[in-house]
């Protein structure tokens, strides 16, 4: 029997990659975006859950367009964080074990910008970046993006909310060659459609898996109800009375609140990771990779961390509070139930916030569950 990849039309090399990183059978999304992507040179707008493997849907159409054997960069891919670009970048770096050279260099901020114009000198294909690193760098003309035949924007939106807007405008029209623009996001909401319509024509194909669940429906939500100066003590008992194997993140609305709470867990001798903007690339890394290595079981961290950070097996999400925007909460419980796996995801409420919680649930069609 032929491979289900094989059949989509992705090449026996990345096929033998994608099986060590226990991609076998394709998700509802790899199955719908990736022949349409390999049918023709096309835009594509594609609305997918959180973790329902939407990197190799978008990932493994691009190396089999990309040319390897031309020196020039065809595809550049913009995410909202840094973290998130470097996971791109090493995942198109896995796919691509087996197969002939494409070479891929990731541009985010709080790396050495000099390392980076070094690097760009030499021969590129795919560029991934986050929107400030990469403007930075085509105003020293590190690199030209005149040749890229191949835009993706991977959460678009959170870089909108971020305030890039006018960035990637920038961005998107130095794509002088630029034939097809893929979009990628578990949540479309409506600022986005501005940006759509200014980059794509109308009658762009949009795909939207699974349709009328936005948040992933392996999650099961739960909250808790919890006054503001009682929650790090919650969280310590939540945490000494989990079975070692399990591990989580707890997202805090603000740096403070997300220090606080490692301190007062590490009094209690609970080893978590804080991943927080004030940090330094350099820490920020340590830590992620600590916590994505398993060598700390828990992850306290502010939304940097929330989009599209893939932890695999993360059984809980903690909201020490609710986030302000609607659309967090769909990113914030997505770290968990990824890969077709279940999770939980809880909600540490104050009681004033009860009808915030109903909000929540009337918006993202969901239901809490007292915990
Ligand atoms: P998304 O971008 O949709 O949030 P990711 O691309 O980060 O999701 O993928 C989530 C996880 O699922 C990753 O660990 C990835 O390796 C895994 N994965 C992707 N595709 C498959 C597949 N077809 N079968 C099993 N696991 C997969
Ligand atoms: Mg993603």
């Amino acid at each position: 029997m032929s491979h289900p990849f094989k059949e989509l039309g992705i090449s026996a090399k990345l096929i033998q990659g994608i099986s060590e990183l226990g991609i076998e059978k394709p998700t509802p999304v790899q199955k719908q975006a990736i022949p349409l992507l390999l049918e023709k040179d096309r835009d594509l707008i594609v609305q997918a859950q959180t973790g329902t493997g939407k990197t190799a849907a978008f990932g493994l159409p691009l190396l089999t367009k990309v040319d390897g054997s031309i020196p020039r960069i065809q595809a550049l891919i913009v995410s909202p964080t840094r973290e998130l670009a470097k996971q791109i970048g090493k995942n198109l770096f896995r796919y691509t074990k087996y197969t002939s050279k494409v070479f891929t260099e990731v541009l985010a901020g709080g790396d050495k910008i000099d390392v980076q114009v070094g690097k760009l000198k030499r021969p590129t294909q795919i560029v991934v970046a986050t929107p400030g690193r990469l403007i930075d760098l085509l105003k020293r003309e590190a690199l030209s993006l005149k040749h890229v035949k191949y835009l993706i924007l991977d959460e678009a939106d959170e870089m909108l909310s971020m305030g890039f807007k006018e960035q990637l405008q920038d961005i998107i029209t130095r794509c002088e060659s630029r034939r097809a623009t893929w979009l990628f996001s578990a949540t479309f909401p409506a600022a986005l459609e501005d940006l759509i319509k200014s980059t794509v024509p109308k009658d762009t194909r949009r795909l939207q898996i699974d349709s009328g669940n936005v948040v992933n429906r392996k999650i099961s939500h739960y909250f808790a109800t919890c006054a503001t100066s009682e929650k790090n003590d919650f969280v310590i008992d939540y945490l000494e009375k989990k079975p070692s194997e399990e591990r989580g993140l707890i997202f805090c609305r603000t740096k403070a609140g997300a220090i606080g709470l490692g301190r007062a867990l590490a009094e209690k001798g609970i080893e978590a990771g804080v991943l927080q903007g004030d940090l330094t690339q350099l820490e920020r890394d340590k830590v992620m990779r600590a916590f994505k290595k398993e060598r700390v079981p828990f992850l306290i961290a502010t939304d940097v961390a929330a989009r599209g950070i893939d932890v695999p097996d993360l059984s809980f999400v903690l909201h020490h509070q609710l986030p302000e925007q609607i659309e967090y909460y769909t990113h914030r419980s997505g770290r968990t139930a990824r890969a077709g796996k279940r999770g939980i995801s809880l909600v540490l409420l104050d009681p004033r916030e009860r009808k915030k919680l109903k909000r929540f649930e009337k918006e993202l069609g969901i239901s809490f569950s007292a915990y």
